[in-house]
């Protein structure tokens, strides 16, 4: 499929329709910008469209469609399973469509679907908005968003998708059209976390909240072999601390390099992070008990600027030059019992920079019901998952192995599901996404049948069309 060899008149005449550039392999870029976020990934697809708007999108989908291409969609490029690359088809790239309009009055914002989160947060900050996206600037509001978007802001005004106003899309077909609660609602309500299936959205309108500049950063570093001790205390402050606070325990190894004393290099850490997005002082306060349960090894705890909190774990997470497999479950709550199924494997992984981490979910987020929007697991306490990041290709098969096995022993604790955001390669197909999203899968199924019928777009944890 896909992979047809194209007439060169073909190719120039379509690069001329584009307002943007087409790009071969032959192109001195195409190395450049072919690359994905995940270093795992090395596809090369026959073209690349890099649009510069609408016009363009829909120029691309038309072409796909008349010379039977394999096609994929990329927004920042982050998703961990490659889906917005292929091999041999046309990559719709939209990462050069980064037009961000703020309404101050309005309290919302525009934005194209080539827009990171940082981009974003700088042009929202510059009126003390804030859309909620995820913890990590470089990632895109595209992919992000359209799987729900958990971030620090997640307990106070929800998921990225609870403050999506409208979103503008092309269909499989190359037809343009909006969707909000009144105009297309079934397509809306699909597209709050069911990802890319729908068509490719250009535009995402949200609704903005005043947060900042200034927010309360918790961050201290206990040893973590002290978890057991650690997480009950956690997971009691969480579970009754106000909406404003949103919090993730995560295992991980403190790296050999300066931002760190040395005597704690190579330290595997437990690190209770949270956010509380009032009033800084206030929030420094009530965050104080998570920084004295035990004596934290590092304590990086601050008033800090939204904007730079929100850039100040990318180091961590460079492009392309690591390799990731990230991969998640819910877990029914945070007892005694799962702790102790937790602790063992976070506390010794086969690779320093596998990082484990419990995202506390809760407040506005879980207010909405699971069939409100396509996205599942409010009702959850806790969603786990295990972010390996490793180097070295003849590592992955016991890193991806430990992560499989470490979700499985998590099975007898949740209640199933996982965040189709953080699902490892996809390797498990339809089983996987059928387990993302439940009792709504058969409604994704509908609406898929009624904007893309015959699955265009399946490059994505992938929802089949009806029958
Ligand atoms: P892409 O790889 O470009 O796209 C992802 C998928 O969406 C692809 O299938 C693609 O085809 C489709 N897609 C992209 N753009 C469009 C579009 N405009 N229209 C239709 N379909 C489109 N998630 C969270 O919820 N919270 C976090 O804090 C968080 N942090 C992360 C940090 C890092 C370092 C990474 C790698 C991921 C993180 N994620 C987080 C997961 C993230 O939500 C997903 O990786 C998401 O897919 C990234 O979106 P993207 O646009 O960058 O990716």
């Amino acid at each position: 499929e896909g992979r047809v060899s194209l007439d060169q008149k073909l190719i120039d005449d379509f690069n001329t329709s584009l307002g943007g550039q087409l790009l071969t392999g032959s192109d001195a870029d195409y190395n450049e910008v072919r690359q994905l976020w995940n270093g795992m990934h090395d596809k090369k697809p026959a073209l690349i469209a890099r649009c510069t708007g609408v016009a363009d999108v829909i120029a691309s989908v038309k072409f796909a469609r008349e010379h039977n291409l394999l096609v994929s969609v990329r927004g920042g490029g982050h998703n961990v399973a490659g889906s917005a690359s292929n091999d041999g088809g046309l990559m719709i790239d939209l990462s050069l469509m980064k037009g961000i309009k703020v309404n101050p009055e309005e309290q919302t914002v525009h934005a194209q679907g080539g827009v990171t989160w940082g981009e974003l947060d700088r042009e929202t900050q510059a009126f003390g908005l804030v859309a909620p996206g995820g913890v990590v600037s470089t990632t895109g509001i595209a992919g992000l968003t359209l799987g729900g978007g958990l971030g620090w802001l997640r307990k106070k005004h929800g998921l990225s998708i609870d403050n999506l106003l409208s979103i503008d899309l092309v269909t499989a077909k190359g037809e343009f059209v909006t969707a909000s609660e009144n105009r297309n609602a079934d397509l809306f309500w699909a597209v709050k976390g069911g990802g890319g299936n729908f068509g490719i959205v250009t535009s995402f309108e949200y609704k903005l909240h005043l947060v900042g500049p200034m927010v309360a950063l918790c961050l201290p570093f206990y040893p973590a072999e002290e978890a057991n001790k650690i997480l009950p205390v956690w997971k009691a402050f969480v579970e009754t601390s106000p909406d404003e606070v949103s919090s993730t325990a995560m295992f991980w190894t403190i790296p050999s390099v300066p931002d760190f004393p040395e005597e704690v290099h190579g330290r595997r850490v437990l690190i209770l992070s949270a956010v509380h997005c009032g009033n800084p002082d206030v929030g420094v306060n009530i965050l104080k008990p998570l920084r004295e349960i035990s004596t934290p090894l590092v304590d990086l705890s601050t008033p800090i600027p939204w904007v730079m909190l929100q850039g100040m774990f990318d180091p961590f997470f460079p492009k392309a030059q690591q390799l990731y497999y990230f991969k998640s479950k819910y877990l029914n709550n945070l007892d005694e019992k799962t702790i102790e199924a937790i602790v063992p494997k976070a506390i010794a992984p086969p690779q320093p920079m596998i990082l484990v981490a419990i995202w506390h979910i809760g407040g506005a987020m879980s207010r909405i019901s699971d069939e409100q929007t396509a996205f599942t697991g409010r009702k959850s306490n806790y969603l786990f998952s295990v972010d390996a990041i490793w180097t070295g290709a003849e590592n992955n098969d016991q890193v991806i192995a430990y992560a499989r096995e470490y979700l499985n022993d998590m099975e007898e604790f949740s209640p199933g599901g996982l965040y189709v955001n953080f699902a490892g390669l996809g390797e498990e197909g339809e089983s996987l996404v059928k387990a993302a999203y439940g009792k709504n899968y058969k409604k994704l199924s509908a609406v898929k049948s009624k904007y893309d019928p015959d699955n265009f777009f399946h490059m994505n944890q992938n929802i089949k069309p009806e029958g």
